[in-house]
Formats: structure tokens, C-alpha cells, sequence
């Protein structure tokens, strides 16, 4: 853990029990604040009173006297529309932050020169995340991982000279720091996402910068305009991430075609060919961006590349979770949408594709032009009556309704085809409530189903 001691003897509002909240009224308390916290969930504000937090319906608080309101990220902000603790802490003139927030002052207090990598972007956050952390890990060195990914910040150990923080970070959390320096920023990439609680793509666009203007060092990919603005924005200390699909150079940066990663000298300072964990040109950004921090950070280029050929990905990303003869089993539950399924039909041919659940607007019609790498779809779940009329004529499918049926029957036609590496991929560019509580629950599914084939 680490104590926050920066508001000791002094009163904080905390806003949001589930997730991090615990931890940091944990880590306020431990530093000698006096914390009085809240949550609309009756059980999450009695698990808080059971672990020694101070709570109080914080409607009938006297805002006069804390000195902040500590919000969880998952607590609107500003859109659709401020929270009600947010409208009591703006008329009462109190500061409003989240828990990186407070790790950013307690690093500064503690050990301002400690090395803290903070990373966002609309997609492959975790992913580059968890990479940069392994591949640092794997150089032997002290690696706290956590932030929007698995652990609360505060629950990771305290910033040291000698240990280096890998933080992910959602734009929700970026809005709650505005003191957020991290030695090295990282903005992978900005879509069109989650704009119902950011607003317009501008406003989403200039909250990602922030992460970027605090940064000792910035590494951006610039493969989409909003990122390539930021980037033209920054003069110095800046590394460029470019993955072209075209000729078109850019000759400032680093840059990753056919899984080679190059300096601008063109250079080769790392091979992602052949890493299974790192398939597709989404993961040569992810790639690229970690090699980038890692040589920020003074590892060697052999360093470098022992981690990228160890990693072992993330689970429920294109995640290899069995073979049976040539055929081999692909889990990328995590893809709820047509975007995050394009990623692994570009990856893999001869693809036995399982997908379907709750769909997304638009569907799978975004991927009619990888329909070629598929070889039959197995459809389960609420869209298959319309994800068929997609398919109708173009790919053959079977209705198996449920993951269940689908696993055993792909499998089974997989071993029968005579490609030489088949592929059953479950990527169902749909949400999963339909049927399984999360993606996760869906993914944990179909590897059971796999591990349970003959
Ligand atoms: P996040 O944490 O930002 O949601 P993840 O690392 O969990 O991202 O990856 C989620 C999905 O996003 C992956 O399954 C893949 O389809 C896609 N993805 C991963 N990396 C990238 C990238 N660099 N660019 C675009 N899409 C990506």
C-alpha cells in the first residue's frame, strides 16, 4: 500500500466504494487523513464501516470543512451530467481528484525523481500496459503494475527511486489528475469512444492530451489524425509510434512493418515475428510503444526483446488457449464490438469463427471484407437472426445458439477442413449479457469447452 499523507490532519469527502474507492479511503487513513465516505450501494458503505473508514451520507455533510472530494472514475464527471457530490464540492469551492491524483502528490513528497510510466488511448491500453510491465519485469527490474488495470494505484507499493510504477489510464482517470507528470507518458491512439461521458471527440481528444502534456518524456502513436495533432503540438522529447498501412513514412519515428520495429535510422530494434501473444498490426503498435518506453527507460535491445518473446499476452485477446492436432483454439472474448473483431480476422485465415450475443450498432457489416479468411461461422446468442442475414450467401454458418454447441461443432469441422492451420476463434463482436454476466465469464467458458474436447 501506499499511505497518502498529504491531506494528514485534514478532512477528505470520498465519493465510490467498489473498486479502488476502498483502497484509497485505506491509503488516506493510513496517512492520517480523517476520510468520510459514501456510495449509493448500501453494502459497499458497510463493507467501508467494517474496514475502519469514517462514512456519513455526504448529502448532509458540512462541505465546509474537507479540503477535497475524492471521486472513483467510474463517477460521472461532467457527462451525461455531473454528479451530485460534484455539484456539492463545486459550490462549496472543494478541490475534486481521484486516486492517481493523490499517488502523483505523494510521489512528489516521497520521491519525486521515481520512475512512473502512465499509458492511455481508445484501445490497447491493457495490452501495452501489462507489456511494458512484463518486459521490465524480465529485466530484473522492481515493477509495480496497476491503474485501470488489476490494482487499485494506492495498493501497489510506495514510489521509490529504484522502482518503476506502470499505470494504465482511462481518459475518466486522466480527468482526476490534474497534476498527473509521469516520467513517460504514452498515448496509444484516440477513435470515437465512450463519448457519451466525454462529450465531443474534441473535448475526449484534449483530455488524452493532458496525459501528454504533463510528461517528461511523450511517446505517441500517430496513426490517427487527433493523436497526430497532439503529437505536432509537442516540439521535444517526444518518440513518434507509426505503423503504416501504406508507403507513406514518416520519417521521425519509429515505425513497425512486418513485425520489425525500426528507429528512424532504420535501425531494427526489435522482431515481433513470430510472438504469438503479439499477432496483427494492432499488437506491433502495442509492441512498438513498449520498445520505446523500455529504451526510455535504459533497458538493452536484448533486454528488450527477451520480454516481447516472453510475454504471454492478456487473457481473452486473441488469447491461444489450446491446439488439438493442426487446429488451433483462439479466445478474444474481449472483442464486443465489429473494431475489436477486425483485429483478429486480419490475423488468422481459415478461420472458424464463432461470434454473436448482443449486438452492437451496425453489426458485423464492417467486416464483410474479411469474410474470405473464414472458413464457417457458429452462431450463438440474441443476434443471430441478423448476423445470418449478414452472413446468407457469403459464408456458410450453423445456428448452434450457444457456445456449448459451437466449440465441439467448429472443432469438429476445423479437423476435417485439411488446412494446414485452422483456426476456431471466438471473437463475437457482441456484448455478452445476452447470455454470460461479462466477457470475461465468456471467455473462461469457451476455454473450458476447449480443455474438455476430445
Ligand atoms: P484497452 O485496455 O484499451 O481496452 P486492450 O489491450 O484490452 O485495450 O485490447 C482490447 C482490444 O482492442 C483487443 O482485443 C484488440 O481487438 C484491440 N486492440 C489492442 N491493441 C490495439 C491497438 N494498438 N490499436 C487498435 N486496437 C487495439
Amino acid at each position: 500500500m501506499t499511505p497518502v499523507t498529504v491531506f494528514e490532519g485534514q478532512k477528505v469527502a470520498l465519493f465510490g466504494l467498489g473498486g479502488s474507492g476502498l483502497a484509497t479511503a485505506t491509503a488516506l487513513k493510513a496517512g492520517g487523513a480523517e476520510v468520510v465516505a459514501w456510495d449509493d450501494n448500501a453494502d459497499s458503505v458497510a463493507r467501508a464501516r467494517d474496514a475502519g473508514i469514517g462514512t456519513q451520507d455526504l448529502r448532509e455533510a458540512d462541505w465546509s470543512g474537507f479540503a477535497a472530494l475524492v471521486l472513483s472514475p467510474g463517477v460521472p464527471l461532467t457527462h451525461p451530467e455531473p454528479h451530485w457530490t460534484v455539484r456539492l464540492a463545486r459550490e462549496a469551492g472543494t478541490e475534486i481528484i481521484g486516486d492517481i491524483e493523490l499517488f502523483c502528490r505523494e510521489r512528489r513528497v516521497r520521491a519525486p525523481g521515481a520512475p512512473f510510466v502512465a499509458i492511455t488511448g481508445t484501445n490497447g491500453k491493457s495490452t501495452t500496459t501489462a507489456l511494458i510491465a512484463h518486459v521490465l519485469a524480465q529485466a530484473g527490474r522492481d515493477v509495480q503494475m496497476g491503474g485501470n488495470i488489476g490494482t487499485a494505484i494506492l495498493s501497489l507499493a510506495p514510489p521509490d527511486a529504484a522502482r518503476i510504477h506502470v499505470i494504465e489510464m482511462s481518459s475518466f482517470q486522466i480527468d482526476l489528475t490534474p497534476g498527473l507528470d509521469p516520467t513517460v507518458g504514452v498515448l496509444m491512439n484516440i477513435t470515437p469512444d465512450h463519448l457519451d461521458r466525454h462529450g465531443t471527440m474534441e473535448q475526449y481528444a484534449a483530455i488524452k492530451e493532458r496525459l501528454i502534456s504533463g510528461s517528461g518524456l511523450a511517446v505517441i502513436g500517430i496513426d490517427d489524425g487527433p493523436s497526430r495533432a497532439i503529437a505536432e503540438r509537442r516540439a521535444s522529447d517526444l518518440v513518434r509510434v507509426h505503423v503504416p498501412t501504406g508507403d507513406a513514412l514518416c520519417a521521425d519515428a519509429l515505425t513497425v512493418r512486418d513485425g520489425i520495429v525500426r528507429d528512424p535510422e532504420s535501425t531494427a530494434l526489435a522482431d515481433v515475428t513470430g510472438i504469438g501473444s503479439l499477432r496483427g498490426a494492432h499488437n506491433w503498435q502495442n509492441a512498438a510503444v513498449a520498445v520505446a518506453v523500455a529504451r526510455a527507460l535504459g533497458l538493452t535491445g536484448e533486454e528488450i526483446q527477451a520480454g516481447l518473446s516472453s510475454f504471454p499476452g492478456l487473457p481473452h485477446r486473441m488469447e491461444a488457449v489450446g491446439r488439438r492436432g493442426a487446429v488451433l483454439f483462439v479466445n478474444d472474448s474481449k472483442a464486443t464490438n465489429a473494431d475489436s473483431t477486425e483485429k483478429a480476422l486480419t490475423a488468422f485465415r481459415d478461420i472458424h469463427w464463432i461470434l454473436g450475443g448482443k449486438a452492437k450498432e451496425g453489426g458485423i457489416f464492417p467486416l464483410v471484407p474479411y469474410f474470405q479468411r473464414v472458413a464457417h461461422a457458429y452462431l450463438i446468442g440474441a443476434a443471430s437472426d441478423a448476423f445470418a442475414a449478414t452472413l446468407e450467401g457469403v459464408v456458410p454458418y450453423t445456428r448452434c445458439e450457444t457456445l456449448e454447441v459451437a466449440v465441439p461443432k467448429a472443432a469438429e469441422n476445423a479437423a476435417a477442413s485439411g488446412a494446414p492451420e485452422p483456426v476456431v476463434l471466438l471473437s463475437p463482436a457482441c456484448a455478452s449479457y445476452d447470455q454470460f454476466r461479462n466477457f470475461e465469464i465468456r471467455g473462461d467458458r469457451f476455454r473450458e469447452l476447449v480443455q474438455a474436447l476430445p
